[in-house]
């Protein structure tokens, strides 16, 4: 392998490349672009094209895409070809200023929940400018952001883009506020710490479970599972590190920053952490993070699994969204500062942080819903689905201080009064300690814990930055209109501290009695399910926040809620037909096989010691022959509730939330206690000792 510098971003159209390639004029004209927001024009936009085309048929790509974000979760690419005819049947390599800037994918097969009729197939996908391209399989792929020709999102990236914008306008009227003028952009930065299972691929491949779905439907709980929490700081095996090596160098060839890769609690469990960076980019490089492993994976014999619980009673997987805003000035706006003024806008920015999770509770608990994701919030090490927000006895003791106007009891005792007292020093070693916040104050960012393994880091950034600009708006509006900064400042801050604090918890997330308190004491949110928090998105005050910063429509909206919900209905349906196939094709034949074997065994023996029935026998045939008859009826039962899902996809949701995963539940009780019963060499899948501990 070459040098880590020189391998890093070597598949990048990046900065270093735009700079030593395109003319100067070309080049500030696409830094104003990328800097600024500024249109680019056609002009420039061949001269980048060219430039482009010439580097990837360098380092020998054939074809472009415009690589985009769909409703679908995953990424989508149509790939052209370069090549274009010249005279005397030659070829020329070719790449226009406008094939850069927009395509036109066939759309017809995204869903748009509505919002572009099929017979209007035409979408289109435009340049974002501000994420770099890059070579990936021989094929330039270019960032692009994706919209129906009324101008409506149907991606990810588009919202995403809106939320920054409308961060950056009101965060920039605060720190007007504040007298910094040379401040021109503020951006909101993410470092998603990425959990996955590895598991050996000859193993994946015999059950449907995992090839369907992502996760295993049955499977009894086995002797060892992850109680002793040996794995977390157990050594890497070779496996596993060289599949690690190989994932670290794939990826730092694109530009990403792969920084830790470490094991985690749960047995075959592990994290890769990159460094932070701007939020749509940070995006970007997880979906082709997630898209890597499983092709890495592959090479290694393995399977990458990144669902949120692939294993029932083993910890689940999630994204780590560390989020901070910081300005183009190099200021962390999430970090205490030095000066009295610092420290009252750190104050004011952290403030509105604590708002707009106490007022946006149903938005961020939206923005991570999905059917996989409601096995993990809640249950082993997952932050529960009440959101709260951690923040450390120190920094909690300030605040309160301020609220009530009395002294700090910190390692100072004396009243604080914003704008002109330094803030008590606390300590950030002790802001990190709580791993069951769902929201953390980490020291100078958020550590938003929620988010699902498989999802796009997307929507819940888009509601983050949505709900801290509200926050921001609301405060500029108050402050600029003020006789007496200060003390309008000092009486704004207390005021929101009073309002919000009962979104603080410093306690332990994952007890009942929490959670008993923040829904019957603090009136905090519990939404357990998809369809439960997908209900807040259609609340007045939810949509009108939305519309007013541009980040979405009333119908975008609308076609969203319709597409979250039909996925979640789909993947429930999905899974309760693998589990019907497994149970009547391989578990119920393999039981009937096991019996006859007994039986006639049993027949053999008889006949052999006539005067010593053997009573074991007669047993273990019995408890089978019941549990072969309970897994019929639970197999038909759950036949019949699949059957009778209908109505509308908002009904549809809430009859599965109710019917359908019960019955699955109640069928893979009874499989998982039949499988402990019987001889392994008829049980027809690998089991969960078999997955978990076979790498
Ligand atoms: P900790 O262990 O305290 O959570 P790490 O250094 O391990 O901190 O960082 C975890 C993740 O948080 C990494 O992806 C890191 O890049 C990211 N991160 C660190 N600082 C910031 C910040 N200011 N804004 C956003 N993400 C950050
Ligand atoms: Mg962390």
């Amino acid at each position: 392998m070459s040098s880590v510098p020189e391998l890093f971003g070597s598949m990048v159209f990046d900065d270093k490349v735009m700079r030593a390639r395109l003319s100067a004029e070309v080049y500030d004209s696409l830094r104003d672009t990328i800097r600024k927001g500024k249109k680019l024009d056609l002009s420039v936009a061949n001269a980048v094209a060219d430039a482009m085309c010439a580097w990837a048929v360098e380092n020998g790509a054939t074809h472009f895409t415009h690589w985009f974000q769909p409703l679908t979760g995953i990424t989508a690419e149509k790939h052209d070809g370069f090549i274009s005819p010249a005279p005397d049947s030659h070829v020329l390599m070719k790449f226009s200023g406008r094939a850069l800037i927009q395509g036109e994918p066939d759309a017809s097969s995204f869903p748009s929940g509505g919002l572009r009729a099929t017979f209007e197939a035409r979408g289109y996908t435009a340049w974002d400018p501000t994420s770099y391209a890059f070579i990936k399989e021989k094929t330039l792929c270019i960032p692009t952001a994706f919209c129906s020709y009324g101008g409506e999102a149907l991606d990810k990236k588009t919202p995403l883009l809106r939320s920054m914008e409308a961060l950056n306008s009101q965060a920039l009227r605060i720190l007007r506020l504040f007298g910094n003028a040379d401040v021109q952009r503020v951006v909101p930065n993410v470092g998603p710490e990425q959990e996955y299972f590895l598991i050996d691929r000859e193993m994946y491949l015999k059950r449907k479970d995992l090839i369907y779905t992502g996760r295993t439907l049955f499977g009894a709980k086995p002797p060892k599972g992850q109680e002793l929490e040996d794995h977390y700081f157990g050594a890497i095996k070779p496996r596993v590190k060289a599949f690690m090596e190989d994932l670290d160098e794939e990826l730092w060839k694109l530009g990403v920053y792969a920084k830790t890769e470490h094991n985690e609690v749960a047995p075959c469990q592990h994290e890769l952490a990159p460094i932070f960076t701007v939020t749509n980019v940070a995006a970007d490089h997880n979906q082709l993070t997630m898209e890597i492993m499983k092709k890495v994976a592959r090479r290694h014999g393995l399977v990458c699994l990144l669902h949120e619980k692939p294993f029932a009673g083993v910890n689940g997987s999630g994204k780590h969204n560390n989020w901070s805003m910081s300005t183009d000035t190099g200021l962390n706006l999430l970090s205490p500062g030095e000066t009295p003024y610092e420290n009252a806008q750190f104050l004011l920015f952290l403030v509105a942080v604590i708002k707009a999770v106490d007022e946006y509770q149903g938005l961020l608990r939206l923005g991570v819903a999905s059917a996989g994701n409601d096995h993990r919030l809640g249950a082993n090490e997952a932050p529960p689905a009440v959101i709260s927000v951690f923040l450390g006895d120190e920094l909690s003791a300030v605040l309160e201080a301020i609220e009530t106007d009395s002294p700090y009891t910190g390692t100072e005792k004396r009243r604080l009064r914003l704008g002109t007292d330094v803030l008590p020093r606390f300590n950030r070693d002790t802001t990190d300690r709580n791993r069951t916040s769902p929201f953390a104050f980490t020291g100078n960012k958020f550590e938003f814990r929620m988010v699902g393994s498989s999802d796009s880091i997307s929507c819940a950034n888009i509601m983050i930055n949505a709900a801290v600009a509200e926050a921001l708006r609301q405060f500029a509006d108050r402050l600029e209109g003020a006789e007496d900064f200060d003390a309008a400042l000092h009486e704004l801050i207390r005021e929101n501290i009073a309002a919000h604090k009962r979104i603080i918890f410093n306690g332990n997330g994952y007890d009942d009695a929490w959670i008993k308190e923040a829904t019957e004491v603090r009136g905090l949110l519990n939404l357990r399910t998809t369809p439960d928090a997908l209900q807040m998105v259609l609340h007045p005050e939810n949509i009108g926040m939305l519309v007013r910063h541009g980040i979405f429509s009333e119908a975008e909206i609308r076609s969203r809620y319709e597409i979250t919900l039909e996925n979640y209905v789909r993947t429930v349906r999905i899974e309760a037909l693998t589990m019907l196939d497994m149970a009547r094709r391989e578990i119920l034949p393999a039981l009937r096989r096991y019996r006859g074997e007994l039986a006639s065994s049993y027949g053999a023996a008889k006949q052999l010691v006539p005067v010593l029935p053997c009573r074991s026998d007669v047993k273990l045939i019995t408890r089978l022959t019941s549990l072969i008859d309970a897994i019929d009826e639970s197999t038909e039962a759950l036949a019949s509730f699949v059957a009778a899902i209908g109505g509308d996809v908002s009904e549809e949701a809430f009859f599965i939330r109710d019917k359908v995963l019960d019955a699955m539940a109640a069928l893979r009780k009874v499989c998982d206690e039949a499988e402990t019963i019987t001889a392994a060499e008829y049980w027809p899948f690998p089991t969960y000792g078999d997955l978990l501990f076979g790498v």
